[in-house]
């Protein structure tokens, strides 16, 4: 095996080089992937930003969703053997703090994530802690066997909505995120799934994966728009995908309805009416990372009930990550996914 890959390197200051390293050492508990894909994420570009907008430890090989095989384990890595397909469960944590302990490993205090603080998928080669990854079936494609990742948090968020068979539901931005909802919304049964999204790339892919009704918030209310396509009574489960929709997600759902918080934005302060919360008796949740969501993403790929196909729009190799990256700024990206195999 070569002692060097090409790997995509985070520089500081919103650079990104595609330059050599060395393969990784694995210690005792960890395996060593060759990865076949690996997607790029909104966190990702946050990163890439001056100032960042997401911190990141320069020098790190950057990509947090990824699938691969094992070529080599560790004499403690237990549970996954060479030539398994794995995805990893980028975000780690520690098992020890009181978090782990009470059964939130996603609150972790100690919480890291490889591809931002530890050496992640952008490359041929990464080094994974056995316990992070999860088997996944050889029949995917790898470019959507990537998405596993993503998938895992929105399955935590479609769990939190508590969605009831032909109920109707409304995703707040049709970035790949709620794409996913979207996706996962229609395969559990939504009656009725309106997408709110204003870049038109972004409503041409949510209508290929079964959106009912894709509205552009330039061209009018989109609350008003969502209570008349729900005979005025509003959306029985509002996702906001974006991170600052709290007020248009109150607006377009229904008396007991339920508003699920995914999209993230620490620097939003929506102003509200608390009042409609109480007197409609709203439930208003938030839905970060998830816990043990793993293998339900992994396990909702292989039945083929989704296809995620159509929001993939860019699959490039490593050397073309950079072009990638620029669309993806110019809004002429829904998900990139960089091939590791191409060309091999
Ligand atoms: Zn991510
Ligand atoms: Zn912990």
């Amino acid at each position: 095996m070569a002692s060097t890959m090409v790997a995509a390197v985070f520089q500081g200051d919103g650079r990104l080089s595609i330059i050599e390293r060395p393969v990784p050492f694995i210690t005792p508990a960890d395996v060593l992937i060759e990865v076949e894909a690996c997607g790029v994420c909104g966190t990702d570009i946050h990163v890439l930003e001056v100032p960042p907008a997401h911190p990141a430890f320069p020098g790190v090989i950057m990509g947090h969703e990824f699938v691969g095989i094992v070529r080599a384990v560790g004499p403690d890595a237990i549970g996954v053997e060479i030539g398994q397909r794995v995805a990893v469960a980028a975000n780690l944590s520690c098992g020890s703090c009181s978090s782990c302990k009470r059964g939130n490993p996603n609150h972790c205090e100690h919480f890291t994530t490889m591809g931002i603080f530890r050496d992640g998928g952008l490359a041929r080669f990464v080094a994974a802690p056995a316990s992070a990854c999860h088997v996944v079936s050889k029949d995917i494609p790898r470019e959507i066997a990537a998405l596993t990742e993503p998938l895992s948090c929105v399955v935590n968020g479609v769990e939190q909505a508590h969605l009831l068979p032909g109920e109707a539901v409304a995703v707040i931005g049709a970035g790949p995120v709620g794409l996913l909802f979207l996706s996962l919304f229609r395969a559990a049964g939504a009656g009725l799934v309106v997408v709110v999204e204003p870049t038109e790339l972004r409503r041409d892919a949510a209508k290929r994966m079964g959106a009912d009704v894709c509205l552009d918030p330039s061209q009018g209310d989109p609350a008003r728009a969502v209570r008349d396509v729900t005979s005025g009574a509003g959306a029985d489960v509002v996702v906001d995908a974006v991170g600052d929709q709290l007020s248009q997600a109150l607006s377009a759902v229904r008396v007991g309805g339920r508003v699920l918080l995914f999209g993230m934005n620490s620097r939003a302060w929506p102003s509200i009416h608390q009042y409609d919360i109480t007197r409609n008796e709203l439930t208003v949740v938030g839905a970060y990372v998830g816990s043990n969501v793993f293998p339900k993403a992994a396990r909702i790929l292989a039945s083929g009930l989704v296809d995620l196909s159509p929001m993939i729009s860019h699959r490039v190799s490593l050397e073309d990550l950079p072009s990638a990256l620029d669309a993806i700024r110019q809004g002429k990206a829904v998900k990139v996914v960089v091939d590791l195999m191409a060309g091999s």
